[in-house]
Formats: structure tokens, C-alpha cells, sequence
């Protein structure tokens, strides 16, 4: 269990100063001092980097290494933690399922390599599930296409069945895709084991989209043969990606690099940064950091519990990480706001708070605590509260319609940089 935090301060009070950090590039560029309540989001820059890795990217910088030295290393540690034979780091996660994909088409053939996406003579299929063909910010399948390969979606949204599987992957099947995050369809889907077993049947390998798992050994252990992972998740590392796996197809997938890789390239920074965040990953306090999350979120809870149309309840990470989040139901009716509108009154606010509302439509939001610094947690408590008692307060209940909410964000991305 985890203990009780210390007496909390006073909601009102400003977050204590960081003296170990720089001063806030944010202000002298005139960006917004965000709270970032919605996890890690490549939108709002990701994580927190862990000192470790800010450590390592400053101390590279300005020095000279031999790159495939540096990736070496790199596979040494990556395999030491996710139980792979080798791996290396990539731009992203993203670009680690594209190069997966173009390794599994093009194997190490230097020629075939700089040929994709042009995919003539190739194995170029890669069966999907249909419920794993989600987005994180782009589509996923749009990652296989870049590689010049094609994917196949399998079974329907909501239910597949092994034959499915085992009929989608013919001749022309390079690899298979499955995907573990909490985006996808959440019943209905064969398990990995079930998928490994019908693309090995046919020497096909898989790959898993592990982008924000925590677990870096499991899908590698129950039949994946790479695992992809980002090191600006719950690592926090800097942006880059990590693919890990069989020695053979993680050395095909490297090489890569020179050929449809040169447009996703990661730096020298990038690498020693998810060097030293996966080495900080081994060291780190778990317990301690759950400890404090919880502690935010019995904050939030207890902040929120006497209000009218409020109910909050914790609510475990979908796929399992070890990590829970604070669910809060707004009726409209009482609260006199509409989740969506206080989701966005949040966001507009001093300092804006940027809550986690992509499945807002059912009726609440979320609040995550894993990329909170110290003292965040009760100034976002204070402006639940200030926009709850402004709704209260207001003549009428504020109700945008979801289709004119939607039509505002679309509007809004397409007048960058406006
Ligand atoms: C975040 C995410 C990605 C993309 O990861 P990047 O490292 O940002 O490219 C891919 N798949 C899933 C499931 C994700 O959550």
C-alpha cells in the first residue's frame, strides 16, 4: 500500500520553485505554462525527461561518436532489458514499425533496401486486426503503407477469430502487425499468443506496436519476434524510438537506415538519451512514483467529492501499466457544464490545464498523474474547483454541442500557423 502523503498544503499555494532547473524556456517564447493532466502526449511534448537523460543529451552534444559504435551499446542495453537478442533506437515509435515493416519485406538485401517503397517482388502483406486500426496521432496503418507494404485488416472492429488470422496471412505476408495501447478495441481480439501462433506457422514474423507498454519483456517472452517501443513515454527519454527483438530482424530493421530510415533519422542526443532513460527505467523508485500519483489522485477525489453532478472514481490503465487515473463523471444537469466544456475552460485557463478527454463523449473526463511536477497537482485541484463554482454560478448551464466543438478543433488545426 502506498502512504499517506504529508499534510498537503494550502490549494491556493504556488507550486515551489525547481532550483535544480533552467529558467522556463516557455515564457521567453510566449508559450502558454501548461499542466499537463492527460498523459503522455506527443502534443504537449511528450514526458518529463528524467535528469539522467537530460544529463547524457547535454554531455553528447558537442562531441563527435561513431554512430554504429553508439547504436552497439545501445543494443546491448536495450536487449539486457527487454530480453531481446539486439535492438537500437529509432526517431520514434512510428518509425520503428515502418523500419520493422520494410525489414520484414526487404530482410538485409542492400539493393531491395533502397528500392522500397517501391515493393516489386517482395512479400508486401501485413495483416492487421481490424480493431487495432487505431491512431495515435496518425493512422498506424498509414506506418505500414510508408514502408510500401499493404495492410490487411482482419476480422471485424470487434471480433476476431484465429481462422480469420490464419486465412489473411497467404504467400504474400511480409509480417504481422499487432498493436497493444489502450486506443484500441478493448474486447473481441485474439491475444498475441493466438497471433503468433497462426503468422509462425508460416515462418511470418510479428511485430508489436508496444508504443507506451511498460512491460518490456513480456511481448518479446509470449511470441513477438520485435517489440517497438517509444522512449518519450513512460521512459522518459527524449523523442526516439526503441525497437528490440530477434538479433536478424532487428539488424535488418537498422538497416534500413540507409534507405526509407534516412527521413525518420535520430540523433546522437536521441540515442545516449534512451541509453540513459532505460538505464534510469532499472534504477527508478516505482513504488515511490506510484506513491505520489496516488496521492494526487486522492487529492483530486477529495477536492471533487462534495460537488453537485461530480463523480469521481480511480480507474486502472486499460492495458494494464501500472498506473491509475482519476475518472470524473460530470452531469450536465447538475453541474450546469458539460464535460467537454469543462474540459475546455480548463484548458483556457491560468495556468491552463490540459485534461485527458479523448472518450469525452461518454460523459467524463480523465485526470493522469504521471507527468505532474511537484505541486501541480493542487493547483489543478483549485481550478476544478474555480470553474465548477463559475458554472454554478453562471445564469445558464454552458453547453456547446459536440459536432460544434469538433468543427472549432478541425477549424483550429487547419489556420496553423494563424
Ligand atoms: C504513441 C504511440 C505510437 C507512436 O509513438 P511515437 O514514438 O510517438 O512515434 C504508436 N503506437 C501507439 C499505440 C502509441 O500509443
Amino acid at each position: 500500500m502506498s502512504a499517506r502523503p504529508a499534510m498537503p498544503a494550502p490549494l491556493d499555494a504556488p507550486a515551489p520553485p525547481r532550483p535544480d532547473q533552467p529558467a522556463d524556456i516557455r515564457a521567453r517564447l510566449g508559450l502558454r505554462p501548461i499542466i499537463n493532466v492527460s498523459g503522455t502526449m506527443t502534443a504537449l511534448g511528450a514526458s518529463i525527461v528524467v535528469p539522467e537523460a537530460v544529463a547524457a543529451v547535454a554531455s553528447v552534444l558537442r562531441e563527435f561518436v561513431e554512430i554504429d559504435d553508439l547504436q552497439r551499446k545501445a543494443s546491448g542495453v536495450i536487449a539486457r532489458l527487454t530480453g531481446g537478442e539486439a535492438g537500437f533506437v529509432t526517431a520514434s515509435c512510428s518509425a520503428g514499425i515502418t523500419l520493422a515493416i520494410a525489414a520484414a519485406m526487404a530482410g538485409a538485401d542492400l539493393a531491395a533496401i533502397e528500392r522500397l517503397p517501391d515493393a516489386t517482388g517482395m512479400r508486401n502483406e501485413v495483416p492487421i486486426l481490424l480493431g487495432h486500426m487505431v491512431g495515435y496521432g496518425a493512422p498506424v496503418e498509414q506506418a505500414i503503407r510508408l514502408a510500401g507494404a499493404r495492410p490487411v485488416p482482419v476480422g471485424q472492429a470487434t471480433e476476431a477469430e484465429p481462422y480469420q488470422m490464419a486465412g489473411a496471412i497467404g504467400p504474400r505476408a511480409a509480417a504481422v502487425l499487432y498493436v497493444v495501447s489502450h486506443h484500441t478495441v478493448e474486447y473481441g481480439q485474439l491475444s498475441l499468443e493466438e497471433v503468433a501462433e497462426a503468422a509462425h506457422a508460416t515462418g511470418v514474423p510479428v511485430i508489436v506496436d508496444a508504443a507506451s507498454e511498460y512491460d518490456l519483456k513480456g511481448f518479446l517472452a509470449r511470441g513477438a519476434d520485435l517489440a517497438c517501443y517509444s522512449a518519450h513515454k513512460f521512459l522518459g527519454g527524449p523523442t526516439a524510438g526503441i525497437v528490440a527483438g530477434r538479433k536478424a530482424l532487428v539488424r535488418a530493421a537498422y538497416l534500413q537506415n540507409r534507405g526509407i530510415g534516412r527521413g525518420m533519422k535520430v540523433g546522437k542526443e536521441g540515442m545516449v538519451g534512451a541509453i540513459a532513460a532505460l538505464e534510469a527505467w532499472e534504477k527508478r523508485d516505482h513504488a515511490a512514483v506510484r506513491a505520489r500519483a496516488r496521492a494526487a489522485l486522492d487529492l483530486w477525489r477529495e477536492a471533487l467529492g462534495r460537488r453537485a453532478g461530480i463523480r469521481a472514481e480511480i480507474v486502472p490503465d486499460p492495458t494494464g501499466n501500472p498506473l491509475e487515473r482519476l475518472r470524473v463523471w460530470v452531469d450536465p444537469a447538475a453541474a450546469r457544464i458539460t464535460p467537454w466544456d469543462l474540459a475546455d475552460a480548463l484548458a483556457a485557463g491560468r495556468p491552463p490545464v490540459i485534461v485527458r478527454d479523448h472518450e469525452v463523449e461518454l460523459g467524463w473526463f480523465q485526470l493522469d498523474p504521471c507527468n505532474l511536477h511537484a505541486g501541480e497537482e493542487r493547483v489543478v485541484a483549485r481550478r476544478l474547483e474555480e470553474e465548477l463554482d463559475r458554472a454554478h454560478a453562471a445564469n445558464a448551464p454552458i453547453a456547446t454541442s459536440l459536432a460544434e466543438r469538433r468543427r472549432r478543433r478541425t477549424t483550429a488545426v487547419l489556420a496553423w500557423p494563424d
